[in-house]
Formats: C-alpha cells, sequence, structure tokens
C-alpha cells in the first residue's frame, strides 16, 4: 500500500524546491550575451547579492556548484604554502579545508565536536598560539548542513579581533544564505560565499562569492588565481569577462526571479520565517524524542539551524524511515551524511517553504513511526501546530 501519489516533496537539504515562477523564468529563448536585457541583468544580479550578503564589496557569479564557489574564494586571496585555518562544526568546513589542501595550502584543524558550535574561546586560544602569524586564512561555515549547527560568526570575528590576528576570515553561507541573518561588513567577514540552489530558490548551477576591501588586498598577491575563477579578469570591461566566457543565462533568469521572490517577501522576513518553520520542526522532534530513539544531533536549542535539522535514532537503522515517507508517502528526506549514514537523518526547512510544506513533512515522519512501531512521543505534528499559532497570531 502506498499514498505517495500527489506532488512529491523533496525535504533535503539542497537542491531545494524551486517556485513556479523560477522555473516558469527558464522558460524562453536564449538570447544574446552581448547586448540586449542580459547585460543589465548580470549588472542588476552583482548589485542584489550585496544586499543579501550584507556588503559594499565586490560580488562574483560563477557557473558553478558550491564546490566551484569554494575553489573561487580560495584561490583568489591565498597562495600556496600559505596555512590555513579550518573551524570543525561537521562535514562542510573540513571538505573546504581538503580543497585548500589539494590546492597547495597547508590545513591546520581546530577540531570541533558535531553536535555543537564552534566556540569562539577556542579560536582565539588558537590563534593567540599564532605569534608569528602564520596562519593567513580562517575558514568556517556558518550552518553545517551535516551536523544541523549553526556558527556564531560574529563571536568568532570578536575572538579574531581579541587575539588581533590579521587573518582573513572566509564564511561558507551555502546553507544560510535567505535563511538567516548574515551581516558580511557588520561582522568582518571578508570572503563570503554560497550557491543558487539553497535558500535562494533556484536550480543548482550557480555559485556566488562577495569580497570585502582585505580580500581584494589579498588577491593582488595571491598566486593560487587561475584564470576562471579570477576576480581581476572578471572585473573587465567586457560583459562576457564576468563569466569569462558564456554566462549561464538561463539560471540568470531564475535567480533573477528568485531575487525578485525574496525582495517581495522581504530578507528580513524570510528569515523570521525560517526561525519559526524551524522552531515548529523542532517542538515535533522533541516530543517523538521522548520514546528515547530519536535524538537532536544539537542539543543546545541556539546553536540549531534555521535552515536544516539533523535527527539521529539511536537502535533503529534511518533507512527504515526514510524508505518509508518516501515510497509510501512522496517525502524523500535528507539522508545522514559524514559518518551518520543510517544513525540520522536531515530534515530540511530551507528556501521556498511553507508551514503546510514542514506540516506535511512532520505528518508524513509521524506517520512512518507510527507504521514502522518506532518508539516516540506521540503528539509531534500537534506541537508543530502549536508553536506554528503561537509564532503566528491571526
Ligand atoms: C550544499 C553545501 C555545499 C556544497 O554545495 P554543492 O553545490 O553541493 O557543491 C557547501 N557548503 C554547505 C554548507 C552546503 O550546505
Amino acid at each position: 500500500m502506498s499514498v505517495a501519489n500527489g506532488r512529491q516533496f523533496l525535504s533535503i537539504p539542497g537542491p531545494t524546491n524551486v517556485p513556479d515562477a523560477v522555473l516558469q523564468a527558464m522558460m524562453r529563448p536564449a538570447v544574446d550575451i552581448y547586448t540586449g536585457p542580459l547585460v543589465a541583468m548580470t549588472d542588476a544580479l552583482l548589485v542584489d547579492l550585496k544586499k543579501v550578503f550584507r556588503t559594499k564589496g565586490k560580488t562574483f557569479i560563477y557557473a558553478a556548484n558550491g564546490h566551484g564557489g569554494w575553489e573561487a574564494a580560495l584561490s583568489n586571496v591565498l597562495s600556496r604554502g600559505d596555512t590555513v585555518l579550518v573551524l570543525e562544526s561537521g562535514r562542510f568546513a573540513i571538505g573546504w579545508g581538503e580543497m585548500a589542501g589539494v590546492m597547495g595550502a597547508k590545513i591546520v584543524t581546530l577540531p570541533g565536536d558535531w553536535h555543537r558550535a564552534v566556540d569562539p574561546a577556542a579560536v582565539h586560544k588558537r590563534l593567540a598560539q599564532d605569534k608569528a602569524h602564520a596562519i593567513k586564512a580562517i575558514m568556517v561555515v556558518q550552518i553545517d548542513t551535516a551536523s544541523g549547527v549553526v556558527n556564531d560568526i560574529a563571536a568568532i570575528r570578536k575572538a579574531i579581533d581579541a587575539a588581533k590576528h590579521p587573518a582573513l576570515l572566509m564564511v561558507d553561507c551555502v546553507a544560510s544564505l535567505g535563511c538567516m541573518r548574515f551581516e558580511m561588513d557588520a561582522w568582518g567577514v571578508d570572503v563570503a560565499m554560497s550557491g543558487s540552489q539553497k535558500g535562494l530558490m533556484a536550480p543548482p548551477g550557480l555559485a556566488f562569492v562577495a569580497a570585502g576591501p582585505r580580500a581584494l588586498e589579498a588577491h593582488k598577491s595571491a598566486n593560487m588565481k587561475t584564470h576562471y575563477w579570477d576576480w581581476t579578469f572578471r572585473q573587465g570591461p567586457e560583459h562576457y569577462q564576468k563569466y569569462c566566457g558564456t554566462p549561464p543565462e538561463h539560471l540568470l533568469f531564475a535567480q533573477r526571479a528568485a531575487f525578485d521572490l525574496l525582495f517581495a517577501e522581504g530578507l528580513e522576513q524570510a528569515w523570521t520565517r525560517h526561525a519559526i518553520l524551524a522552531r515548529a520542526t523542532h517542538a515535533a522532534i522533541a516530543k517523538w524524542s521522548e520514546g528515547q530513539v530519536m535524538s537532536f544531533n544539537i542539543a543546545e536549542p541556539a546553536q540549531r539551524a534555521a535552515s536544516i535539522t539533523n535527527v539521529r535514532m539511536a537502535g533503529v537503522d534511518t533507512d527504515l524511515l526514510t524508505n518509508y515517507t518516501r515510497e509510501k508517502c512522496g517525502v524523500t528526506l535528507g539522508l545522514g551524511i559524514g559518518g551518520y549514514q543510517g544513525k540520522a537523518f536531515r530534515i530540511a526547512h530551507m528556501g521556498h517553504t511553507n508551514a503546510p510544506m514542514v506540516l506535511g513533512t512532520l505528518g508524513a515522519i509521524e506517520m512512518a513511526l507510527k507504521a514502522l512501531s518506532i518508539p516516540h512521543g506521540s503528539g509531534g505534528v500537534s506541537a508543530a501546530i502549536e508553536t506554528l499559532a503561537a509564532a503566528v497570531p491571526a
């Protein structure tokens, strides 16, 4: 028996649900790449990216996924042999650091625990040891999609300043931009990067990088630069230089439509929506956890991300649950990654997502818990509804 026929729910942490208006924006013939509307659209998108990153710095658009954005960020500011400090809080900063290693940087990791945020005091301590200032850049993710943690970027910046350390602060915002507050300039972030396919509601394929003045200064002498990612070349006078080749036109039309939706809602309102939907999700999981099988991967509520929740299960293979929701209900959940395979699953509440979508996903999970006789506290969905009704008064 299955009740999966109907609109399929993709509740994975990227790519996320693409709004119909964004899909429709791509249904058009290709346009000229030298003249006409595309040229003005590029300029507008670069300005809109400044609004989203909250920066007066330079913004860049790449035909690439998030990994491409990582390489763009690193190659423009580092030189071979530079030391970088990676702040572990899940899989993603580690992955970004490994990429820096392959590109010729020396990696120093501040080991982290996948159950809590980066500790700013530990960052301060580590930097204070680096008296010679060998560390050139500090790499951190705002929301680590693997663990479901949110790191306090402003507090990390304060720790760097307190240690009077000159390293660049580089932040991965792939799973957080558009989902929660990010203040590139106010928080003193030197390089920030993101992608189109998560909170920014467009299909995968665009990477975004923003560079502040200290990063642009480091760029001048960086020797990891390569032609495709190079910020200097991309600031040249010709439109094609902004993409180092043919612009990914249809994705640009898509991102245009997605930004129009985001700005119509209001960036800060979108953050609030994410926060409310996250709280509703947490309310359900708190109830289910009473059954002693499920638990939050991130114990401290304030450290749980607004866009993604990681739920562990003890003694039950999570594939049973995720297979059930997918095959019987048409709801695809995120699987555990980075050692969490079969031990955790992930619920995305990221991007173009509203209360019925989150309730539908939570409802399918509760249905699976009952059908599979997995011990759980009852009333998780009701708790989510209570949270939503309290947060959204008439
Ligand atoms: C998804 C994600 C990435 C990688 O993006 P890809 O488009 O898959 O290359 C990087 N960092 C974070 C935090 C992510 O969530």
